[in-house]
């Protein structure tokens, strides 16, 4: 590092890609090959996702924070490339609303807290204006300018390892001749890689329906991303993986990806748009309704407030254990709120459930008969039972309670790979032991 690189500058930007094409994280590459002979980086680009309710992102509502230290000399310069960066290649949409802040020195506390904010509720452009105003060093935006909000809140966001669990993605890049083919990957040496690097590396592979869920979807210049604990393994296994086409360039984010970052911001009221984490007491037996998603009414254990809690039909087999929950069932809930003006209220749409406590529910039942062992048959009400095979009567003999066996054990369930959001943290996860550092290892982008 050289000693005249002494200014801290933190680049924040988000929503310049549209669902044509383009993608936030490519134009990061570009800006960092632009800037890279001038800057000393401090971490890797961080991807960084917010609150995923709200219904107006752009797919995964991802937004990239830059942190890095110059010559006070080029600041102006960097400000200028990140900008000319930014109006070149944002997707021009009128849905496409990119916002860009730039911090210079240390990141204020503020918007640490602004942050945890975006993570977890709605933030309105203009509280994100408000922000841009007085803490920021340089903001920018075009349309109207949602894209603020993003920005500061990947700035805000340091995923500092002693506060933030963190994750990494390796993202490939398409050459732009290929970018309207259909992706190709080898299953097989992708099955290989997964299984040689699990748990090091998570959501490759969908464990339900067996697809591959590391390329995308859209015309983007994504070819695809493998997600992981280690930039290095993230280099091997990208070597490993067999494509139809060649790789342009690849470049490594820090991100909050598949950490629970969400939920551990989350409130436990129910506001519209909002992450939610919190008890629930089950109401009423769970129904599947057409579309295949199953609903029920619970109770907010803190306030005894109503509420719909609902498995969306993409959750799959996860539906299954939601069917079987039962009144006086209690589950922590872990989702997203929507409000239904219609019907007044709020429903929790579920991302993940831990079960909690299985009530106990018993069914009555005919006793055995006590001489041939076969079940009994009611004599009629309060005339006891009597047996079919063997002739016994007794009008003493009353129906047993006998206890339910339940389908369920308590624990934690998720929704299977390809229906998670990207901050939902997966099986693979838990019970690995927490980074506490980070490094920027040599090539961790290529163009
Ligand atoms: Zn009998």
């Amino acid at each position: 590092m050289s000693d005249l690189r002494n200014t801290s500058l933190h680049i924040g930007f988000d929503d310049t890609d549209s669902l044509r094409g383009s993608c936030t994280t490519f134009l990061a590459l570009r800006l960092v090959e632009r800037i890279s002979n001038d800057v000393d980086f401090l971490d890797y680009p961080r991807l960084i996702r917010n609150n995923p309710n709200i219904p107006w992102k752009t797919r995964g509502n991802g937004a990239i924070g830059l942190s890095l230290k110059v010559e006070e000399d080029v600041v102006e310069s960097i400000v200028e490339r990140a900008i000319d960066t930014l109006k070149e290649m944002y997707e021009e949409d009128e849905n496409t609303n990119p916002g860009l802040v730039i911090v210079k020195g240390e990141v204020p506390q503020e918007l640490n807290q602004f942050a945890r904010k975006a993570l977890t509720e709605v933030i309105s452009i203009a509280t994100a204006k408000d922000f841009a105003e007085e803490f920021c060093f340089k903001y920018y935006t075009i349309g109207n300018g949602r894209g603020l909000i993003g920005g500061i809140a990947a700035i805000g966001n340091t995923l500092q390892p002693e506060l933030e669990d963190f994750t990494y993605e390796i993202l490939t890049y398409r050459m732009p001749q290929n970018i309207k083919k259909k992706r190709v990957i080898d299953y097989e040496s992708l099955a290989q890689a997964d299984k040689k690097y699990s748990p090091q590396v998570f959501n490759n592979i969908d464990e339900e329906t067996k697809k591959i869920i590391i390329t995308p979807a859209g015309p983007d210049p994504v070819l695809y991303g493998i997600r992981g604990e280690e930039p290095t393994i993230l280099l091997k296994m990208m070597k490993e993986i067999k494509t139809m086409e060649p790789i342009s360039s690849y470049c490594i984010f820090r991100t909050n990806q598949g950490t629970d970052q969400h939920f551990k911001y989350a409130s436990s009221e129910v506001v519209n748009f909002n992450v939610f984490r919190g008890e629930i007491k089950v109401l009423e037996k769970p129904t599947t309704i057409p579309g295949g998603h199953v609903i029920f009414q619970g109770e907010l254990v803190s306030n005894k407030k109503s509420v719909d809690i609902a498995a969306f039909e993409p959750s799959k087999r996860f539906r299954n254990i939601i069917k079987n929950l039962l009144p006086e069932d209690r589950i922590i809930a872990f989702g997203g709120v929507r409000y239904k003006e219609k019907f007044q209220r709020f429903t929790i749409q579920l991302e993940k459930c831990e079960i909690l406590f299985l009530a106990d529910h018993f069914k009555e039942e005919s006793p055995f008969c006590p001489t041939c062992n076969k079940r009994m048959i009611s004599n009629g009400f309060n005339k006891g039972h009597k047996c079919r095979k063997c002739g016994y009567k007794n009008r003493e003999l009353t129906k047993v309670r006998t206890l339910i066996e339940r389908e369920l054990s308590r624990g934690l369930f998720i929704p299977p790979a390809q229906a998670q959001r990207h901050l939902v943290k997966p099986h693979r996860r838990y019970n690995l032991s927490r980074k506490n550092v980070f490094g920027l290892i040599d090539n961790w982008w290529k163009t």
